[in-house]
């Protein structure tokens, strides 16, 4: 167990395939709850913290290391949000909740579409979201009780998540 945790305030990631909602719902959660946002793709861009471009993939290659480096403190400090579209290779014991987004089909396809991912890209990110990969990722990398699939088809979906993760947020207690 984490009974050496010094954090006051909990962290939580927020994964989820691209275009379930990750940065919208950790962007209003992090308002509602007083914590902060750390999108890992924003974080990877500013610091530099890749091994160059993937051009078939088109994105960063991200470099895990140096994400994890940078962000040990932080962490440990605390009332953290994690944004990211994977979650194997944090550290376990950063984390007190993980949110698995998931989103109906057709509704992320036209999320995928409207943001410009068409062909291989479009289709794998279907292909992630049906098959429950993020899911699948998360029950494998974090205790089961801490792991917790919530619907994002609506804004209102967005709205009740937000509210039940302040909740939960502000019922949070330090380990003592
Ligand atoms: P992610 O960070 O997981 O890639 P975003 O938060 O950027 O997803 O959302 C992608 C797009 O879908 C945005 O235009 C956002 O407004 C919209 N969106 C996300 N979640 C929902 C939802 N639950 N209901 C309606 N629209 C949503
Ligand atoms: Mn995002």
């Amino acid at each position: 167990m984490a009974q050496d945790r010094k954090r006051q305030m909990p962290n939580i990631l927020i994964t989820g395939t691209p275009g379930t909602g990750k940065t919208t719902t950790s962007s209003a959660l992090a308002d509602a709850a007083q914590l902060r946002h750390v999108a890992i793709g924003d974080l990877v861009k500013e610091k530099n913290l890749h091994d160059g471009w993937d051009d078939e993939l088109q994105c960063y290659i991200i470099n895990e290391d140096l994400v994890c480096d940078e962000l040990e403190d932080l962490m440990e400090e605390g009332g953290i949000i994690v944004d990211h579209h994977g979650c194997d290779f944090f550290p376990e014991r950063w984390f007190d909740r993980v949110v698995v987004l998931q989103t109906e089909n057709s509704i992320l396809y036209d999320r995928l579409t409207k943001r410009g991912y068409e062909g291989a890209k479009l289709s794998n990110n279907i292909e992630c979201e049906i098959f429950q990969i993020l899911l699948e990722e998360a029950n494998e990398s974090y205790q089961e009780n801490i792991v917790v699939a919530l619907r994002s088809d609506t804004v209102d979906d967005v709205a009740r998540n937000v509210e039940t993760l302040a909740d939960w947020v502000k019922n949070w207690h330090p380990v003592s």
